[in-house]
């Protein structure tokens, strides 16, 4: 069980932030995201997309302006002790280099406790109780597609993600790259250049249903140099089965256009056909929604429940507009209103981080 002020569900722009705004404030917070690495839909659906309307960054990819936030909210984001000590247990902060970002885990369960606070419970099994929450979900927690193929839900060398630093489990050995879109494409591109021997892999073979692809035009001439090349193979067909021994996938049976069955070995199988975002468990919550959507009050984006609040894509208001922009407003707004209602005896000066002493010794700046 961690106390903290705040916790934040969902490490997309917005519940970045949120952490910045809260921190801004005075009030510790700790973000759960159940994708590996911090950046929602940014880094999820558009990473390389060039973003035109955000205040004062004329042009930025998706991850670009993920980075762009995480450097932000840095003096608010202590780092992960190097031997981690952390009492709550191997992977307990997913893939995250921060002590109080939660990666690779979905937010199950939310509940008040006799005091008052909040008990905020991840899918490990986690526990964080808090004064306030804020639900920044988007979409809801983005799920990766799967193959559907029995078997591959528990093997250890199917992955949905390339981690973008640091060494792959697939170098040296033979990747099946499964899918025909953008995700899949610009995954083959990536690791087919990939220099260092620590990420490279040995063989490529990119796996899809047809001999079209439904990627970028760039893209798909990439993928298509490569194979003519013969640095990627090319296998067209359907996945029908998958023979799995110890919890590893060996080999996927192929069933061809030509409707006869092949087998496909691997080693690492690389699943990227996009994400699917599921709301879960969110709903049970007692918040009032309207179509899946979490009704906020406009002053304070305070859910139905108290000190729970709900900012970016996840809420609805009149008006509502599912922009970065305004998800950056919403939080802001969110952090002053939580802030208030956490410290009612003190007032609440609205400080500028130009000329206040204490935001800036918060912001740990001169
Ligand atoms: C293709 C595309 C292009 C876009 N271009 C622009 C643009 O140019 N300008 C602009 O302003 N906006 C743009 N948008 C919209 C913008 O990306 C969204 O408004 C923004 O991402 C919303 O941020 P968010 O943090 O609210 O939600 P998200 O980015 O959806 O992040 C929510 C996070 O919460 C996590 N989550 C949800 N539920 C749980 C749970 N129970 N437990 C753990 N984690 C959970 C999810 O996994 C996700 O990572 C674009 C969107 C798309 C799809």
């Amino acid at each position: 069980m961690t106390d903290t002020d705040a916790v934040v569900i969902g490490a997309g722009p917005v519940g970045l932030f949120q952490v910045f705004q809260l921190g801004l404030l005075g009030l510790r917070a700790h973000v759960i995201d159940v994708l590996p690495e911090p950046g929602g839909q940014c880094v999820a659906l558009y990473p390389d997309k060039p973003i035109y309307d955000v205040p004062g960054v004329p042009r930025c990819t998706g991850r670009e302006l993920t980075r762009l936030l995480l450097t932000q909210a840095q003096p608010f984001l202590p780092a992960l002790a190097p031997a981690s000590t952390d009492a709550r247990g191997p992977g307990a902060s997913g893939s995250s280099p921060y002590a109080n970002v939660h990666l690779g885990q979905q937010v199950a369960g939310l509940a008040r406790a006799e005091d008052g606070r909040w008990l905020v419970t991840s899918s490990r099994g986690l526990q964080w109780r808090a004064r306030a929450v804020f639900v920044a979900a988007g979409a809801g927690a983005f799920v990766p597609r799967s193959l559907n193929l029995p078997g591959l839900q528990d093997a250890g060398n199917v992955h949905f993600h390339v981690p973008e630093a640091g060494a792959l489990p697939w170098a040296g050995q033979h990747v099946v790259v499964a899918g025909g879109g953008d995700e899949a494409l610009a995954s083959v591109v990536s690791l087919a250049n990939e220099t260092d021997p620590a990420r490279r892999p040995a063989r490529l073979t990119l796996l899809h249903r047809r001999e079209v692809f439904q990627a970028e035009p760039e893209l798909d001439a990439a993928v298509r140099a490569l194979i003519a090349e013969g640095r990627v193979a090319l296998c067209v067909g359907m996945p029908t089965e998958a023979q799995v021994a110890k919890a590893t996938v060996e080999s996927l049976a192929i069933l061809s256009p030509d409707e006869t069955h092949h087998p496909l070995p691997l080693d690492h199988l690389l699943v990227r056909q996009g994400m699917s975002p599921k709301l879960g468990p969110l709903t049970d919550w007692g918040m009032a929604l309207e179509r899946k959507q979490i009704v906020v009050d406009t002053g304070t984006f305070e859910t139905s429940l108290p000190q729970v609040y709900a900012v970016g894509d996840i809420n609805t208001y009149p008006g509502k507009k599912r922009l970065l922009l305004c998800g950056f407003h919403e939080a802001t707004m969110a952090a002053h209103a939580a802030a208030a209602a956490l410290n009612p005896g003190s007032p609440q000066h609205l400080l500028y981080t130009t000329t206040s002493p204490l935001l800036r010794e918060r912001l740990g700046v001169a």
